[in-house]
């Protein structure tokens, strides 16, 4: 019903552009599909959401968010299943998320059925872009940046709220090596590293690029006092299994985003009988874990890689290996499950699923 009370503006492409696409060689992130939704924020309300052929959008040169950082995303994914149903991912955990970066970056919160209709409508309209290829999905982009046309600092008064759409295959092709950060910091206490913040990336590209040249994917940030605690890695969140446990960070910390991978894996691995310790990590524990064998599998959880398994972990100089992929029963046997789960080929026994 609620399809019936928001309107939209639509724009539909004269020549879809679908039929061009290499399905067999979709490189991460780079292709776009015929349309992007566009909703502005202007005296004091949101304006009618607007779809409309994908393409750039104009930029004045003084446009706020380019000089104060007002610019906050989601990601989130949709799948196919095997009759043809559209399937987007708990679009409302990405909307509730979405509110609470709004709210601590000073910008407008959207309704959360606004967020989720504007989400289902642009997928609905661009369907025949989800690729029908097990481990591959429509990666969708919701973001929103502050477009005040003023060089003085204080929360913008206009907004644009838009999202584009990108079918993608695997972020890694292969397992993930860490290293774990001791100097830099992505995120300290009473800052906005719970929020999905641009300026959080933006702040880690420089010590990521330091720990790729030492041939890691990633790092492993720790917390930003002591650097003892685990925090997460950046794009993902991090599961060790322990000793037949599963063990994470808790996310009492404003210093961690709240994963809904790693909240919807957490929920799945309790419905069978794991054992789960959300608590505080050190990085003490975890090398020790991996050295004497009781840390069995451990892997990143976040959207655009779902499940990616960590290889070794660096630490201090040394290389601390995790057992091989496919000796990891748990790590393999969730990783399977959620996506029979996204592409409706088993029951969506919790709910997690909004067809489009
Ligand atoms: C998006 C993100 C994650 C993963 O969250 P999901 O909701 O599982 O995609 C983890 N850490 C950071 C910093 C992120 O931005």
């Amino acid at each position: 019903m609620l399809e019936q009370t928001i309107n939209f503006k639509i724009t539909q492409t004269p020549e879809s552009r679908v039929t061009q696409v290499d399905w067999e060689n979709l490189p991460f992130g780079r292709l776009f599909s015929d349309h992007m939704l566009l909703m502005e924020y202007s005296n004091g309300e949101w304006q009618t959401p607007e779809i409309l052929p994908f393409g750039p959008i104009p930029v004045h040169p003084a446009t706020s968010a380019l000089h104060y950082g007002q610019a906050i995303f989601e990601g989130m994914k949709a799948n196919k299943s095997p009759e043809g149903d559209v399937l987007i991912f708990r679009p409302e955990m990405n909307a509730k998320r979405f509110q609470e970066s709004c709210e601590r970056m000073g910008m407008p919160l959207i309704p959360e059925t606004l967020f989720v209709e504007c989400v289902r409508k642009l997928v609905d309209l661009d369907r025949e872009w989800i690729p029908n290829k097990p481990g591959y999905s429509l990666y969708i982009r919701p973001f929103m940046f502050a477009t005040d046309e003023f060089v003085g600092i204080r929360p913008s008064d206009n907004y644009k709220f838009m999202i584009f759409a990108s079918p993608v295959g695997a972020y890694y092709s292969e397992p993930v090596n860490v290293l774990i950060e001791e100097h830099y910091t992505r995120a300290a206490e009473g800052g906005v590293g719970r929020a999905k913040a641009a300026g959080n990336y933006g702040a880690s590209l420089y010590p990521a690029k330091l720990g790729q040249l030492k041939g890691y994917h990633q790092l492993l940030w720790t917390d930003a006092k002591t650097h003892e605690f685990v925090e997460e890695s950046g794009t993902m969140n991090i599961v060790f299994i322990i000793d037949g446990k599963l063990i994470t960070p808790s996310e009492e910390s404003d210093t961690i985003l709240r994963g809904i991978t790693k909240r919807s894996v957490i929920e799945v691995a309790q419905s069978w009988g794991i054992q789960i310790e959300e608590r505080k990590v050190t990085v003490k524990e975890i090398i020790e874990a991996v050295k004497n064998g009781s840390c069995t599998e451990a892997f990143g959880a976040g959207t655009a890689a779902t499940i990616a398994h960590i290889n070794k972990i660096g630490f201090r100089g040394e290389d601390y290996y995790l057992p091989a992929v496919e000796s990891r029963s748990f790590s393999l046997k969730m990783e399977k499950y959620m996506n029979d789960l996204k592409n409706g080929l088993i029951e969506d026994e919790f709910g997690w699923l909004l067809k489009a």
